[in-house]
């Protein structure tokens, strides 16, 4: 074996690992009794504690090193070789440069910190959470020194590496400032519209069995494929990939909500639909593993809004939903469906908000914890500049901290630099859904026939496929022949919602 085969096969192996963690975490949240709960946490801690020992040891180290010197292998930087060595070096370093110390002090500070925001959440008492979020902000701050950050960068930088990789604090703030600009103009019209869609379509109740069948034939028909992948119920409805043979998703139902069911399930299965077009032959190494979260992200966005809320899925899917459902939805009109899975409306839960207003819930988070970790904004002050920000961008008045700054698990978990990735992958999923629409001459006619297949092929070609073969921001430009803008994203939510607002 060579140097690099070596290497590679040390490092499916520990991917190993990382599959029957993953395993695990899906049983807990899907099938596992209560009981199960203490034990099940000595089997994952071991497993990563394995995995982290194989990750940082003498031998894998001198191996990666022994690598990076041979040319041949790193000529050329799209390479699934130079790639596999440009992200194992990445991951070591980011191991590497954090004392033992601090890694434990974190994982302990999570587990803590999600359990009194839970109490504080429940009890809607900030003065509960702040003492454990003022740890949290310390310690990333010490965690962002030990990695460092770019000349010209800031510490926020540093912590998003982990999500976005190269991603930077003022990269965000470039796209984010023209959106946020054009988004509060289009909401402020929206608001003042002459027509609004009906909400028809939310208030009617369903049995949970049916919802169940309808969205597991709606995934089938976009390309999930069920021999390589399963769909579980769950409070929170995620997707986890172990490997392209093996893609678990889960989803929620509320017997007065389908629509929530149709969009939850779709966006999970743009998630699944990415792990099972990874290219298998580079299963378990960086070249066959997603790019970024906010890639990731672009793909759940995709089924979810882009396919699952336009006027051609629904030419094709209204008839289905009603030969389905029967009753009260076979009364239901095109406008009732397409307009109330649009609708456009001001609220408070990130959780909760539309296609439209989702992206000033993120923009507010990313400014907030930015500040906080720059030492600009004082824990203590989080509660006023929520509702200020919530004021200025949305024009609401937020009347608790439940509904406010303590709604979202993520700082509690001592994850900052997140949240921004959730609008990245908006922006790339309408970057990408433009150049595939220019690539194959328009994709509604396709829809309106319950054709999925040729968008399938076309993510699966320029995304899918490519792994992390280039940083996200490359495979923008590789695949669009541009970098990211704000520009689709709005030319995607305009072109919809004007006409639908008479506007
Ligand atoms: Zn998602």
């Amino acid at each position: 074996m060579t140097p690099y085969e070596k290497l590679m096969a040390r490092v499916q192996e520990t991917q190993l690992l990382a599959g029957a963690s993953s395993i695990l975490a899906w049983d807990q949240e899907v099938k596992m009794p209560k009981g199960g709960l203490p034990y099940r946490g000595k089997q994952l801690a071991l497993l990563a504690q394995l995995a982290h020992e194989r990750s940082v040891a003498t031998e894998y180290q001198d191996l990666l090193a022994e690598c990076e010197q041979d040319p041949a292998l790193t000529g050329d930087p799209a390479s699934p070789q130079a790639s596999n060595l440009r992200e194992l070096r990445r991951s070591l370093d980011r191991l590497t440069k954090l004392p033992g110390s601090l890694v434990a002090e974190e994982a302990a500070l999570a587990s803590e910190g999600q359990a009194v925001w839970a109490e504080a959440r429940k009890a809607d008492d900030f003065s509960k959470f702040a003492p454990v979020l003022e740890r949290v902000v310390s310690l990333l701050r010490r965690k962002a020194e030990c990695f460092g950050w770019a000349e010209g960068g800031e510490i926020w930088d540093a912590l998003a590496d982990d999500y976005e990789p190269g991603c930077t604090a003022r990269e965000v703030e470039n796209i984010f400032t023209p959106l946020r600009e054009r988004l509060s103009g289009l909401i402020r019209e929206i608001a003042e519209a002459p027509r609004r869609p009906s909400d028809r379509f939310q208030r009617i109740k369903l049995p949970v069995d049916k919802q169940r069948s309808f969205v597991e034939e709606l995934v089938g028909a976009i390309g999930f494929d069920f021999k390589r992948g399963r769909l579980d119920v769950s409070t929170h409805p995620f997707c986890s990939g172990n490997h392209p043979g093996d893609v678990r998703l889960t989803t929620r139902f509320h017997e007065d909500n389908l629509s929530d069911a149709i969009g939850s399930t779709m966006h999970e299965a743009g998630h699944g639909l990415y792990e099972q077009g990874l290219p298998f032959e580079h299963q378990g190494t960086p070249r066959g593993s997603a790019v970024s979260l906010g890639i990731h992200e672009s793909q759940s966005r995709m089924w979810e809004n882009q396919v699952g809320r336009s006027a051609s899925f629904w030419r094709w899917c209204l008839p289905r939903l009603k030969e389905h459902f029967g009753g009260e939805v076979a009364a239901l009109s095109f406008d009732d469906v397409y307009g109330g899975v649009n609708r456009v409306e001001p609220s408070l839960i990130r959780v909760e908000a539309d296609e439209a207003t989702y992206n000033l819930h993120i923009m507010i988070r990313f400014e907030l914890e930015r500040r906080m970790l720059s030492g600009d904004l004082a824990v203590r002050d989080l509660p006023a500049a929520w509702k200020a920000e919530y004021k200025d961008a949305l024009g609401l008045d937020v009347p608790d901290d439940a509904r406010g700054c303590l709604q979202d698990i993520h700082w509690s978990m001592t994850a900052m630099g997140y949240f921004p990735t959730y609008t990245l992958g908006n922006l790339y999923c309408a970057q990408f859904y433009e150049k595939a629409d220019e690539d194959l001459g328009g994709l509604d006619a396709a829809f309106e026939r319950g054709e999925f297949d040729g968008l399938l092929t076309w993510l699966r070609e320029h995304v899918h496929e490519p792994g992390s073969s280039r940083p996200a921001a490359e495979l923008c430009v590789h695949v669009t022949g541009k970098p990211l803008s704000a520009d689709p994203l709005m030319r995607h939510l305009e072109g919809k919602l004007r006409p639908l607002y008479g506007i």
